[in-house]
């Protein structure tokens, strides 16, 4: 994370006179080097300038653009900075922008006088700054208090991680091995509009070369792969030939990754020809070294998936491919009982995942191995990601995982319990009455806040079922947001 840096840029004027400037630059680079060294803090952040004109604002944000490293633009006015100055700069601005209105000091001084006051003036500068904001409709983070105070460093930290997750979003690439799922809807989606919003590169790759590429495969590397196996998770099975199967399809699909610089991959059950079984353990021991995955052609599920695992990384709770399989309506302990067919994230695993070998009822396969587990229980957040016609959504729901309500040893899949806010009926219908699909990323270190952020710099929709969601304000807001975002999306 560190290899991403966000700008520190103070704004001033020269009113006050050279000596004031040149606290406020000393300031400013203090502040930066402690803010840099916070643990909470997970990206460079580097102090680049106190602007005083036009000229020097325009001037820094240009090479901002330029910068591959840098991720986002904080800003903030230790004086009173004229924000004229900042048009032509916020006009240019390419990066994510993050207002940062701290104040040098905490308390106020008894000694205080105006001297100290035209110094130490960021509550007056901070609202001409966010004025000019505003009249250009310029999307900003705001985040305020004293920059030593660990809330605000997180919040600061959290946002640096969203401003990443776009910056992934950019370079974003997506291998599709076949399409979708026949027939299915909320799967399909616009590519080139995903592209131009999101920058996300979604292309497919013949399955028949991928086939080849695993027959070629050689025996060492599959012993080599078998290997780490055995260090990472738990044989529970003696059908060896079927999990040798399974690396030789690791290592072929993590080729075409590599070879296309690609994040993320989306496969389907319908389309494995050439190929002996449906990739399940395959699939997930590369979703657990980072990658996106999206089953039944789902490319939007697999490219956010990358995107949340790459602004959480450094956090080590976990975040997976998920889907909503069936309900416990028990009155009293209501939840949702999730897994896939196979492809659930060893990263969201209680413990030890195990390697088992069963027949898959769908494709008409040799039975694939796979690794079974349980998710670890703890508050999480799911998001999914629907085209709305025009435009994106992103729905994210707040949850709670709890332990299996029985050990299920009939189910032989990877699965997931949690129950829902502010109560399963609600969620649930508010889940399907905004267009959520049966898909989702699990993410139990992506906060909901964290993907509004990322969801306000792409420039797309974002919706949030809370313990707090009140249904009719929620279907009221649906409705207005609707026709606000059509709007939006004449071009
Ligand atoms: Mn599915």
């Amino acid at each position: 994370m560190k290899k991403y840096e966000f700008w520190f840029i103070v704004g001033s004027q020269f009113l006050y006179g050279p000596e004031v400037l040149e606290t406020v630059a000393a300031r400013a680079a203090e502040m930066a080097a402690a803010i840099h060294a916070n643990p909470d803090i997970p990206c460079s952040f580097i102090f680049k300038g106190v602007v005083k004109t036009p000229d020097e604002a325009t001037a820094i944000i240009k090479d901002a653009n330029r910068c591959n490293a840098c991720a986002g633009v904080v800003t903030w006015t230790h004086t009173f900075s004229p924000s004229k100055m900042w048009i032509q700069a916020f006009g240019l601005l390419q990066k994510p922008l993050c207002h940062f209105a701290t104040q040098y000091n905490e308390a106020l001084p008894d000694s205080i006088d105006m001297n100290f006051m035209n110094l130490n003036q960021a509550a007056h500068g901070d609202r001409e700054h966010g004025f000019i904001l505003a009249r250009m409709r310029k999307p900003q983070k705001i985040i305020v208090g004293f920059w030593k105070d660990p809330a605000v460093l997180q919040e600061l930290g959290n946002w640096m991680r969203s401003a990443v997750g776009f910056a992934v979003s950019q370079d974003l690439r997506v291998i599709r091995f076949g399409d979708n799922m026949r027939n299915v809807a909320v799967t399909e989606g616009d590519k080139i509009e995903a592209q131009m919003q999101l920058g996300w590169q979604v292309n497919t790759w013949p399955v028949g070369e991928l086939a080849q590429t695993i027959r070629e495969i050689p025996d060492a590397e599959v012993d080599a792969r078998m290997a780490s196996y055995g260090n990472r998770y738990e044989f529970a099975t003696t059908d060896l030939d079927a999990v040798r199967y399974q690396a030789r399809m690791e290592i072929a699909i993590r080729r075409f990754l590599k070879r296309e610089n690609a994040g993320a991959f989306s496969n389907t059950f319908e389309d494995l020809c050439g190929m002996r079984q449906l990739p399940g353990l395959a699939t997930q021991a590369i979703m657990q070294d980072g990658f996106g995955f999206g089953a039944e052609g789902d490319w939007k599920t697999a490219a956010l998936l990358r995107v949340i695992k790459q602004m959480t990384a450094g956090l080590d709770k976990g975040s997976s491919f998920m889907e909503d399989y069936t309900y416990h309506l028990v009155p009293g302990q209501e939840a949702v009982l999730g897994a896939h067919m196979l492809e659930v994230c060893p990263s969201i695993a209680a413990s030890k995942p195990r390697i088992e070998v069963h027949p898959l009822g769908i494709g008409g396969k040799e039975p694939p191995a796979r690794l079974v587990f349980n998710a670890r229980p703890g508050s999480a957040t799911a998001s999914t990601l629907v085209d709305m016609g025009g435009r994106f959504r992103l729905i994210c729901q707040d949850i709670d995982v709890i332990p299996p309500i029985s050990p299920m040893p009939n189910l032989p899949v990877a699965r997931m319990m949690w129950k829902l806010q502010p109560d399963l009926k609600t969620a649930v219908k508010l889940w399907i009455l905004a267009g959520g699909a049966h898909h989702s990323v699990v993410s139990f270190d992506a906060t909901p806040v964290m993907l509004a952020d990322w969801a306000r710099i792409a420039g797309i929709e974002f919706v949030h079922i809370t313990a707090d969601t009140n249904p009719e304000q929620f279907e009221q807001q649906l409705f207005l947001q609707d026709a606000i975002w059509q709007l939006r999306s004449i071009r």
